[in-house]
């Protein structure tokens, strides 16, 4: 239909209908290539500190797969996540997520309380996913399993064919903690809340982001701390990019917080650094404690 259009207007629109169609294709491609273990394509990890509003410690990192390209540039998940869930690679890929977030928690085991691993409503639906994070786990004898915590979005309630809620029991069964990612922004917040076995709710940045200078924000940050601690939740707050949005959230109370305030995504030995210094310090670089905090 728009290949007789005649003005700019819908021309530009099909060339923006074309490109992300064939960028999805080059993408499916590199996602294949760097699972079938290409050393010039590779999906590291990158890790955002989690950090309580109590000590100012780290007290745990979200694990961002990235894609780094022959050229040495990398790109975001947005590039290649979707490509990767539309054609099932993110199968592979979430396997070798988990397998690459467990290696790195091991090696900071001393340090780092636990890692966090996203994961898509394609994956959980997989009839093999519960099977394969136990026999990664099964692989770790002694491994405290509550140090791995699963990512979950709202998405996978009315996407997923399978019951998410017997799923995600089978994954509690193994010992692993689930978190409710992106909450507030579904659907169906709080039908999650009913019936899941979730034990951290991650406020999605949108209700974070200018909380401080917002009455409305922060009456629902109040009233989702009140309900998750009532059902025996912790609650992430993410996107915190303000000292006054961290002062904020600390004052109300939110165990922990995640955001470019404290630090963007980093790479493993950059990410290693600062939990080192963290540690070193006790307080979060950069952050101010009173007294008073614990
Ligand atoms: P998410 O799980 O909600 O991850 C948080 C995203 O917000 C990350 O983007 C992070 O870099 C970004 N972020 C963190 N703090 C701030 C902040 O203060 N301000 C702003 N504006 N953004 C912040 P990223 O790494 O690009 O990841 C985007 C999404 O891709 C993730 O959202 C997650 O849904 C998905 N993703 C990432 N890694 C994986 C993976 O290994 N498997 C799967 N299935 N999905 C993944
Ligand atoms: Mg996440
Ligand atoms: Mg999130
Ligand atoms: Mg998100």
């Amino acid at each position: 239909a728009a290949k007789r259009a005649g003005g700019n207007r819908v021309q530009v629109y099909t060339d923006e209908l074309r490109v992300p169609v064939q960028q999805k294709i080059a993408a499916e491609a590199r996602v294949r290539r760097a699972l079938a273990g290409d050393p010039r394509l590779t999906l590291p990890l990158w890790f955002q500190p989690v950090v309580s509003t109590e000590t100012g410690r780290i007290v745990g990192a979200e694990a961002l797969v990235r894609m780094r390209t022959p050229d040495g540039e990398i790109l975001s998940p947005f590039h290649f996540i979707e490509a990767a869930e539309e054609t099932g690679l993110i199968v592979p890929l979430g396997e070798h997520v988990l397998r690459t977030a467990v290696e790195h928690l091991l090696q900071w085991s001393d340090r780092l309380g636990y890692i966090s691993v996203n994961v898509s409503p394609r994956q959980l639906a997989e009839p093999d996913f519960v099977p394969m994070v136990e026999s990664v786990l099964a692989a770790l004898p002694g491994f405290d399993r509550s140090r791995l915590v699963l990512e979950i979005t709202e998405t996978a309630l009315f996407t997923s064919a399978v019951d998410v809620s017997e799923r995600l029991n089978a994954l509690k069964r193994l010992g692993v903690r689930i978190a409710l990612d992106d909450f507030g922004t579904g659907y169906s917040s709080l039908t999650w809340l009913k019936s899941l076995p979730a034990d951290i709710v991650k406020l999605d940045r949108s209700f974070v982001a200018g909380l401080a200078e917002d009455a409305r924000k922060a009456s629902i940050i109040e009233a989702v701390l009140w309900l998750a601690r009532s059902l025996g939740m912790s609650t992430i707050a993410e996107g915190v990019e303000e000292q006054a949005d961290w002062e904020a959230l600390r004052t109300a109370g939110c165990p922990a917080v995640q955001g470019y305030f404290f630090s963007k995504p980093l790479p493993s030995p950059e990410f290693e650094a600062m939990l080192l210094k963290s540690i070193e310090r006790g307080t979060f670089e950069g952050v101010h404690l009173d007294e008073t905090m614990g």
